[in-house]
Order: structure tokens, then C-alpha cells, then sequence
């Protein structure tokens, strides 16, 4: 089953369909570096479109298009079509936080003349791709009075940015020898703050200087950090990669290319027979347990208000959700040519040969996987194939070399029918992932396909 890629396969236009969309990608992805401004950013151009709070409508009819944000991190976008609810919904679900190196809840210390602030790592990383590289501080700062200060340090061309050390190859004979996994211990992970003292202060000069810029700048106390939100990230924009520029290199693709996917293949099918909702969680890097995780009950009250205000009673989830059909939006693994023991050849997608359909995710003899029907991949296939959508089908990698799950789980135990779909990226986890444009077209195409599909 040999799978031609879009750029094989597609005439001129599409390929330049594919090249404007990803700009405009590239730009989102570099403006919304944090969870907050992805969700902030997509309600923006919502409400321009007419969306409105759920909380302003006392009843919902065809064509209403509403969205209710959860705690600034979590969004659900919803628009009625001309079925009734109770035959079921479509839903897309990806996720907006990405691995990053957030800051510990007291982080600023000094150290050899240094200020430095200790880290505590979101999500599944290799510590050492993020030592050396450089890095923006993003986040909010929660005051005890209820007011905020939003930071934003390293993006700005004259800005500052920061950075995490590593050992000199000259002196790493003793580093080189052990394994990845103890020779980057996660309390080493401290952060280049600052090394001017305040001349006035006898003790933790540096600190002092630090903490009086922030102070000054931004009206921070050391306390405030116990309740703030502040994260490292990769600086700098969303790149074209290759000398064809068929690639973009970036952080953050898992899994915003499938939240910007959906969310604009969500738009772009307002008109649709369907009722259609995208729904964009947070904390699915660190096992979706949160309240504004997909494992939190955000969701299914969100429905029930949905059904309340169409004249449906609460009970009637129960048939909605029976009747619904779902795609877990999330990243793939792709093969790898610098990598490929660790792949199947047979059964692992290829970079730019289209949206990975993906049966079995979890480890070994299919832990924790979701595994859908085989009629529901069957119907995928069809919708796929019927709107010429690039597809492929993926499986994440050799069977007992590990494994990884998706929140797919948190919408099959309502009895959804729910399938992994979603672009394939390499680097996965790294400060900078690598796509093909063609994947992420062909993801978006898929998307529009399912919101479309009667
Ligand atoms: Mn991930
Ligand atoms: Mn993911």
C-alpha cells in the first residue's frame, strides 16, 4: 500500500493552498506561545464571527454559534445545524499545552554571583534538548487583590532572553557516560536570570536586583510567584524548514496543529447539516487530571446546558452521545530516516503523504488504547476518500519500544465513537518540531471533511 505524498499529488493551486494556509499558521502559532493566548486568541476570532458567550442565550436554535471558555485554558466552540441533537454531535477535541519548562513555586535564588531561577519541566521532554537553546519567559502573575500582570520576556528583537546551561564537552568525560535519563537530572534545570548585585544589600545582591527590577518593571514581590504562571519557551517565530520550504519548524506543534486545524476547519463549515463543536483542552501533557483537562467534567456539562437550552432534557445526553461521532486531534509519530529501527516500515506514516489515521495508539499489546470500530474507521475512510482528503493510516512506533496515549479515552467512555486523527510530526516533544505543510493542509482538509460529512 505504497502512499504518494501531496506534493507528488497535487496540481499547482493546491499546493499553494497549502503554502497560504501554513502562513497563516505559522503566524498563530508564533503569537500564542502559551495556553491562555491560544484559547484568548481563538475566542477572538469566534466572536468577530458572531460567536457569543453560551451565557447569552437563553435558548439555542439552528445556525446559534456560541462558546464558553473554562478558567482562561480551556475552550468549547459549538454551532447547532439542522439535525437534532439527539442524533448525535460531531466533536473534534486537541490540546493547546505543549512541554515546557515552567518555573518551580519558588524559583528566583542566588548562586556564584548568579541569580538563577529553579524549574520544574511540563511534559514528557529529553532534558538535554533544552539546555543551550534560547528561551522566552511567557505567563501571567496572579496578585492576592485580584489583579493580574502579564509577562511576556524574549520576544521582541531588542528583548532579552534566557537561557540553561550545559557542560563543556572538555570536561563531560564522566557526563558522555551516563545515560540520558540520569545525566540530566531535572534539579539542574536552572534558569541565567541576572549577575548585577544591588551595591545597598550586604547579602543575595544579585537576587536583590533582580527582585527590584521586577518590582519596579512589573510590580512583582518574591510572594507573588507562589501564585503565578510563568513558563520557558523556545524564543523566537514558527520557521520554514528545507530549501524548498515544504517543512515548518517550530515549537509547539503538539498539538496546536491540530487545535489551529480544527479550529479553523471549524469555522470555515458554519453551514453545515451537522452540530458541530471543537473542543480545545489543556494539562494533556501531564495526564489530563486537571479542571481544565479533558478528563474534567467541563465537557459533559457543557453539553447538558447545550441540550437544556435546546428543550431537551438532561437525560437525553445519554442517545446524544451514543449518536456522536469524535476525533481525538493529536499529533503522530512520522518514520524517521535517522531513526528507523524504532518504526515498523509497514505500518508508520510518512512525511507528507497526508493526516494520520490512526487505529491503535498505547504500548504493547495495546495498553491503553482506545480502539475504535472497525466500522467507524471504515466511515472515516470513506469521508476521507469521498472529499479527496490526503490520508494515511499510523501507528506510533515498534510495539515494545513504549507507546503514548491521546484524550480519545475521555470521549469513547461516553460511548463516542472516537478515533485518532491527526498530523504526523518529527521531533515530537523537542523545542522545535518538524511538519510538512502538506500534512498540516491535509489535516485541516480532513477536519472540514468529518464537520461536513452528513
Ligand atoms: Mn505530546
Ligand atoms: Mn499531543
Amino acid at each position: 500500500m505504497e502512499r504518494k505524498s501531496g506534493w507528488e499529488i497535487w496540481n499547482e493551486n493546491k499546493i499553494k493552498d497549502s503554502f497560504e494556509y501554513c502562513e497563516k499558521y505559522k503566524e498563530f502559532l508564533s503569537k500564542n506561545k502559551t495556553v491562555r493566548k491560544f484559547v484568548n486568541s481563538c475566542v477572538e476570532i469566534a466572536e468577530n464571527i458572531g460567536f457569543k458567550n453560551i451565557n447569552e442565550f437563553k435558548k439555542l436554535k439552528k445556525g446559534d454559534k456560541f462558546y464558553k471558555v473554562n478558567k482562561g485554558k480551556e475552550v468549547i466552540f459549538g454551532v447547532l445545524g439542522n439535525k437534532k441533537l439527539i442524533e448525535g454531535c460531531r466533536f473534534i477535541v486537541a490540546h493547546v499545552d505543549c512541554p515546557r519548562i515552567d518555573l518551580k513555586t519558588t524559583p528566583l535564588y542566588e548562586d556564584e554571583n548568579i541569580a538563577l531561577f529553579k524549574t520544574y519541566y511540563y511534559g514528557g521532554i529529553k532534558k538535554y534538548q533544552w539546555l543551550t537553546i534560547p528561551l522566552a519567559l511567557h505567563g501571567v502573575v496572579f496578585m492576592k487583590d485580584g489583579s493580574f500582570k502579564e509577562i511576556e520576556i524574549g520576544e521582541k528583537e531588542d528583548d532579552p532572553v534566557f537561557t540553561i546551561t550545559d557542560l563543556l564537552p572538555h570536561l563531560a568525560k564522566e557526563q558522555i557516560k551516563r545515560t540520558i535519563e540520569d545525566g540530566f537530572p531535572g534539579e539542574n534545570l536552572n534558569v541565567f536570570v541576572g549577575t548585577i548585585p544591588d551595591k545597598s544589600k550586604d547579602k543575595e545582591k544579585i537576587k536583590s536586583n533582580i527582585l527590584k527590577i521586577l518590582k519596579e518593571f512589573y510590580g512583582i514581590e518574591e510572594e507573588d510567584f507562589i501564585s503565578s504562571e510563568l513558563e520557558l519557551v523556545p524564543a523566537g517565530k514558527s520557521k520554514d524548514s528545507g530549501i524548498d520550504k515544504s517543512l515548518i519548524l517550530s515549537y509547539g506543534h503538539d498539538d496546536r496543529v491540530c487545535s489551529y486545524t480544527s479550529f479553523t476547519a471549524f469555522i470555515d463549515s458554519l453551514n453545515s447539516e451537522n452540530n458541530n463543536f471543537c473542543i480545545l483542552v489543556d494539562q494533556e501533557e501531564i495526564g489530563s487530571r486537571g479542571s481544565t483537562s479533558a478528563g474534567s467534567s467541563f465537557f459533559e456539562y457543557f453539553i447538558e446546558e447545550v441540550l437544556e437550552k435546546s428543550d431537551y432534557s438532561v437525560s437525553d445526553i445519554k442517545k446524544t452521545f451514543q449518536n456522536s461521532k469524535a476525533i481525538s486531534g493529536d499529533v503522530n509519530t512520522l518514520l524517521d530516516p535517522n531513526f528507523k529501527e524504532a518504526y515498523d516500515p509497514r505500518n508508520s506514516a510518512k512525511i507528507g503523504c497526508g493526516v494520520v489515521l490512526t487505529k491503535i495508539t498505547g504500548g504493547r499489546g495495546k495498553g491503553g488504547s482506545t480502539e475504535p470500530t472497525g466500522e467507524y474507521v471504515a466511515y472515516m475512510r470513506k469521508i476521507f476518500d469521498k472529499n479527496n482528503v490526503l490520508w494515511q493510516p499510523g501507528e506510533i512506533g515498534k510495539l515494545e519500544l513504549g507507546g503514548g496515549g491521546t484524550v480519545a479515552t475521555y470521549f469513547a467512555r461516553y460511548n463516542i465513537d472516537t478515533i485518532d486523527c491527526g498530523t504526523g510530526v518529527l521531533s515530537m516533544h523537542a523545542p522545535f518540531e518538524l511538519v510538512s505543510k502538506a500534512d498540516v493542509y491535509s489535516t485541516y482538509e480532513a477536519y472540514k471533511a468529518f464537520y461536513r460529512e452528513e
